[in-house]
């Protein structure tokens, strides 16, 4: 997979020739993006040695020595064991690391369990990491199509947060609860269906193969089938029983796509349409979702843009994004972590939305801390923050840390924020 990636790079250049000049507007565009993705250094730094000490505990020595690079390679879609994925959060962030990554979003299907794990790993190696989750959702096309009343497709929906993750937690968390719920349950009708096709699958073999607490998808029972020597390989067991109204096929009992996209704009998030070249007839659910708050689509892959995506990107005004869909499969067939060539404008693009939109959301999770300030509320803030609190800690200093991780400091002297801000002090004090 490594070598893939460096001939693949290696191809690049040579067909790249010499290095083309930037434009003006992608110069300052990855000024822009350099400021926020290596902000803790640098507000680190200005402040001098007496804060550096103050941050020792927190931060690794990587962290100061990150430079500010000429090229800050973003990687939007990735997936660990916590869903369907085949690494460990921390052994997604260290090869994220070694393939040069310097923003990583987790996206694991309906779960954002592996976050704190690679928060914690990615403070080592100096890398950012944009809480994520890629939430299952169907598109029905009733309205649409009048004749195809029954036609109902699944469409995934990308999300990313700020380092307080979703405001109302509870709230998104007891949604993302009921679609793993919902994938129990379709994994046993699943079973039940492979066992009436004489292709028996134990379902203790089922949830070894899903791992501790994982919501089984389609993918953990196509390797149970492999396992119990049903097919010869993946593709077979997809081709054969769980494709799409298959015979061991069953619809979960996924929220529709508008309802997942409202969701996340609702709790802070910025909601991304995910691969929609899986799409059997993307434009309809493009317009529909973009009428719902959809922010952005993926358009980029390994291979480069996608024109057909990237035009419907540009008449809905939604920015375009693109990751690697990794799962640490092996084999030739997966792209490499990292290996999406995001361009900086789209980096720039991105963030020029999601700043502001994150901004608030790390308001109103404020704003209930200060109403509240219970252990709980405390939680909500730090949740995607830091790991280490020494004992000593106190509160100011541990929200402080965690909002320099995440907001620069003129977001943070916005007149709204500064308001939040001077309650919270207030509020600390007593
Ligand atoms: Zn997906
Ligand atoms: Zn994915």
């Amino acid at each position: 997979m490594m070598g893939d990636g460096n001939k693949n790079k290696r191809k690049k250049k040579k067909r790249g020739g010499a290095k083309r000049r930037m434009t003006a507007e992608q110069t300052s565009a990855l000024k822009s993006v350099n400021e926020w993705v290596f902000m803790a250094e640098q507000s680190i730094n200005n402040e001098g040695d007496e804060l550096k000490e103050k941050y020792d505990d927190f931060l690794p020595e990587s962290m100061y020595r990150a430079r500010v690079s000429e090229k800050v390679v973003f990687e939007l879609h990735t997936h660990s064991i916590c869903s369907d994925g085949f690494l460990t959060p921390s052994a997604l962030v260290e090869k994220a690391h070694q393939n040069g990554v310097k923003v990583l979003a987790l996206t694991d299907h309906d779960t954002m369990s592996g976050i704190p794990e690679a928060l914690e790993a990615a403070y080592r190696f100096g890398i950012k990491i944009i809480p994520g989750v890629e939430i299952s959702s169907v598109f029905s096309t009733r309205q649409v199509v009048q004749n195809d009343l029954e036609s109902e497709e699944p469409v995934h929906i990308l999300a990313y947060y700020s380092s307080c993750g979703p405001a109302r937690f509870e709230e998104f968390d007891q949604f993302l609860t009921s679609i793993r719920d919902g994938r129990f349950l379709r994994a046993k009708t699943m079973l039940s269906k492979l066992n009436n096709l004489k292709k028996p699958v134990k379902w203790e073999n089922l949830m070894k193969i899903a791992g501790n607490g994982v919501a089984p998808g389609r993918l953990h029972v196509a390797r149970a089938l492999l396992e119990a020597g049903h097919v010869e390989d993946l593709k077979q067991a997809f081709d054969r029983y769980l494709y799409d109204g298959g015979p061991a096929y069953s619809k979960g009992s996924e929220p529709p796509a508008e309802e997942a996209v409202e969701m996340v704009c609702k709790t802070g998030g910025i909601a991304v349409l995910a691969h929609p070249w899986a799409l059997k007839n993307p434009l309809p659910v493009v317009k529909r979702l973009k009428e719902a708050g959809l922010h952005g689509i993926e358009v980029y892959r390994s291979d480069g843009k996608l024109a057909v995506y990237s035009d419907y990107a540009d008449a809905y005004g939604l920015i375009k994004l693109g990751g690697s869909d990794y799962h640490g499969r092996g084999g030739r067939a997966e792209s490499p972590l990292g290996s999406v060539n995001l361009p900086v404008l789209s980096a720039y693009d991105f963030l020029k939305i999601a700043r502001p939109i994150w901004c608030n959301a790390i308001r109103e999770t404020l704003e209930q801390y200060i109403k509240d300030p219970s252990e709980l509320n405390l939680k909500h803030i730090t949740r995607f923050g830091i790991k280490r609190v020494t004992a000593n800690t106190c509160e100011k200093n541990i929200i402080n840390i965690c909002l320099r991780l995440w907001l620069t400091s003129e977001e943070m002297q916005h007149s709204d924020f500064r308001d939040t801000m001077l309650k919270l002090t207030e509020i600390l004090l007593h």
